[in-house]
């Protein structure tokens, strides 16, 4: 993550700076990374203090906690790190900050942080690139009441990046911090989807809703999306149409049985798979861990179904 001393300006006279506030530049950045790339609609991240805390340690300190107040309350400037010198007091100023003056409280000084570039998925040129920060927008600073300054300061920020590659695709982020902690409120593209490859062309909108809820940590509807996956997938191998009744039991042993005698034992069976998304989804039980790892065993599944047809006739 980038860090920037020059950024900083007016140093705290202490020890532990600058070193401590370009820690909280990275960490900052880091979870502004893990918000755009990693995270669906109203998800939050959580700043790490874990590198501010081994620096300390180093010098033999173990204030850690003052720290941690410190930063939820110093007001963040994010700035483009292409912007023109001249122009970073411009975003000081519409962020409602402007410079820190003399005799500041420590927890109440400005710190200013480079924004990170980011590797995501452009839809325009249909490949992950990098994208960089091309403009902050937030509350003008003419509003004296904003930032609201506390122990959980709340700022408003609007981030604006393109991608580097064809410079035609600029996306948003609409974020909310408080203190330590940031909300992803607002995005102008839908976190991509990368659906397992050997999901059928018919059936990858399934997998990719489920993908999406979860994303969105709707993990019950994640886990309801896979089952239905689960049991189209299982008709259509076996040339059932999708209406026709059926228990989930005699649908299983009536796919297993169509299957290379090779996948019974030892790799993962669609029919346990729907079977545990089921029991996951009825008793509203189960996280990320357990919705990814299903989506690991269907993965795995149509994995080896394709290298078993492969050399089915040898
Ligand atoms: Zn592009």
């Amino acid at each position: 993550m980038p860090r920037d001393e020059e950024l900083i300006g007016s140093y705290v006279s202490r020890e532990e700076s600058p070193e401590i506030e370009m820690l909280a530049q990275e960490s900052i950045g880091e979870a502004l990374s893990v918000l755009f790339t990693k995270k669906g609609l109203f998800q939050k991240t959580e700043l790490s203090f874990d590198g501010m805390e081994n620096y300390l340690k180093t010098i033999g300190k173990t204030n850690i906690d003052s720290f941690k107040k410190e930063f939820s309350k110093r007001p963040w400037v994010p700035v483009t790190p292409d912007l023109p010198k001249d122009d970073h007091m411009r975003s000081e100023f519409f962020c409602g900050i402007a410079d820190s003056p003399l005799n500041t409280p420590n927890d109440e000084m400005k710190l200013t942080l480079p924004l990170p570039p980011i590797k995501m998925h452009c839809s325009k040129c249909k490949d992950d690139h990098t994208f960089s920060s091309i403009g902050v927008l937030w509350a003008d600073g003419f509003m004296e009441y904003y930032p609201k300054l506390s122990e959980k300061t709340e700022q408003l920020f609007n981030f604006s990046y393109n991608c580097g590659v064809c410079k035609d695709n600029f996306v948003g982020f609409l974020v909310k911090r408080d203190g330590s902690k940031l909300t992803l409120c607002g995005r102008t593209e839908r976190l991509h989807i990368n659906v397992p490859k050997g999901a059928p062309k018919k059936l990858r909108g399934i997998v990719a809703d489920a993908i999406g809820a979860a994303n969105e940590n709707d993990i019950s509807a994640g886990f309801y999306h896979l089952r239905t996956f689960c049991e189209h997938y299982m008709k259509q191998c076996i040339g059932m149409p999708v209406s026709e009744k059926i228990t989930g039991d005699e649908l299983g042993s009536r796919y297993n049985a169509s299957l290379d005698s090779r996948m019974t034992s030892g790799l993962p069976a669609i029919s346990t798979i729907y079977e545990s998304a089921s029991k996951l989804m009825h008793e509203r039980a189960g996280g990320r861990e357990e919705f990814d790892s299903l989506l690991n065993d269907i993965e795995g599944h149509l994995s080896a179904k394709k290298l078993f047809e492969m050399y089915a006739t040898r």
